[in-house]
């Protein structure tokens, strides 16, 4: 495999993520993001998610700091993707976004590198269409914490050609990853699933039927669930699951995915869950405890 270089774009909840795991097999990673309060956050995270692996005894001290010193931090594209092989995308949920990233992906990256985006839900074929390499563009979807998670969702444009399927595949496994291979349609398969779910936990709040704690316990212990849909929606951050839905209620043309309005509400008030602080829950810095965020404790939606 001649993918030594890797860049990946966007360092929030999934980034810092997927550089980490990048960074821990040996690959130089150029970590970009156009704020360079994100990247300082992203390197702290790193940096305490590994010291997490060396208490498990997963990682030694020296892994740890080899890891770190094959991260660059970068603001700008076009700078840190120059000498890459492959690109993995991971910025903000938008589709006119990711398209304007991936055109300047194509202008400035190697004409051999691969283009892969990290979403989870917009279409790998139109992100492809923009580029002159649609051949080389892929969905490579990590789940988040991207450490700990085994599933990469492999998703195969309508142009995406066999070797950079089995390339990407073949560099899943080397990341400890457990790739599983899906068709380009709105939400792919895990989100298609999730999705739905997570919304009907809202809409059962905005309802009055039960309370968050109510809603997430049923989940978790009736269904066996690790955590319940609301706290998972916040851990995902509010404003992705809302741009996801707003994907397959366009995508499919289909009521069942109109996002509920109080999960609106809440985007657009700037609660996004975990990330911003407040979501369903409050989380506050070193607390270990889940506490239902004051807006629920107080008011009926
Ligand atoms: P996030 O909001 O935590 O981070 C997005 C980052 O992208 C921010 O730091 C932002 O500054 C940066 N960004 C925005 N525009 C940019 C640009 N032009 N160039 C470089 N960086 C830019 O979002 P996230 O949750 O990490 O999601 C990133 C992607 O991963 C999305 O496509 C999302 O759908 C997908 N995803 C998210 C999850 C999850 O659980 N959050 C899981 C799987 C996939």
């Amino acid at each position: 495999m001649n993918i030594k270089q890797v860049a990946v774009i966007g360092s929030g909840t999934m980034g810092n993520g997927i550089a980490h795991v990048f960074a821990q097999q040996g690959f130089t990673v150029s970590l970009i993001d156009i704020s360079n309060e994100a990247l300082n956050r992203a390197l702290k995270t790193i940096s305490s998610n590994l010291d997490r692996q060396v208490a498990k005894g997963i990682l030694d001290q020296a892994g740890k700091d080899n890891t770190l010193k094959n991260i660059i931090a970068f603001t700008s594209i076009t700078d840190g993707c120059k000498k890459v092989d492959l690109a993995v995308e991971a910025a903000t949920e938008n589709e006119e976004l990711k398209l304007k990233i991936f055109a300047e992906l194509d202008a400035c990256t190697k004409p051999e590198c691969i283009l892969a985006s990290n979403t989870s839900s917009i279409s790998i074929t139109k992100i492809a269409s923009v580029t002159k390499r649609s051949d080389k563009v892929i969905g490579m979807h990590f789940m988040n914490p991207v450490p700990v998670m085994k599933l990469v969702e492999i998703i195969r444009g309508y142009n995406t050609s066999v070797e950079t399927n089995a390339l990407t595949i073949e560099l899943s496994r080397m990341l400890g990853k457990i790739p599983v291979e899906v068709n380009d349609y709105p939400g792919f398969v895990a989100n298609r699933i999730l999705m739905p779910m997570i919304n009907e936990a809202v809409y059962t709040l905005f309802e009055g039927v039960a309370g968050v704690e109510e809603i997430d316990s049923v989940m978790k212990l009736g269904m066996a669930h690790p955590m319940g849909p609301l706290q998972l929606a916040d851990f995902i951050g509010l404003d992705v699951c809302l741009s996801i839905l707003k994907v397959m209620y366009e995508g499919f043309g289909n009521p069942k995915y109109a996002p509920c309005p109080l999960l609106v509400n809440m985007v657009t008030s700037g609660n996004l869950g975990r990330k911003s602080g407040s979501g369903f829950y409050e989380y506050e810095k070193d607390c270990k405890e889940l506490k239902v965020a004051q807006s629920f404790r107080e008011r009926i939606h």
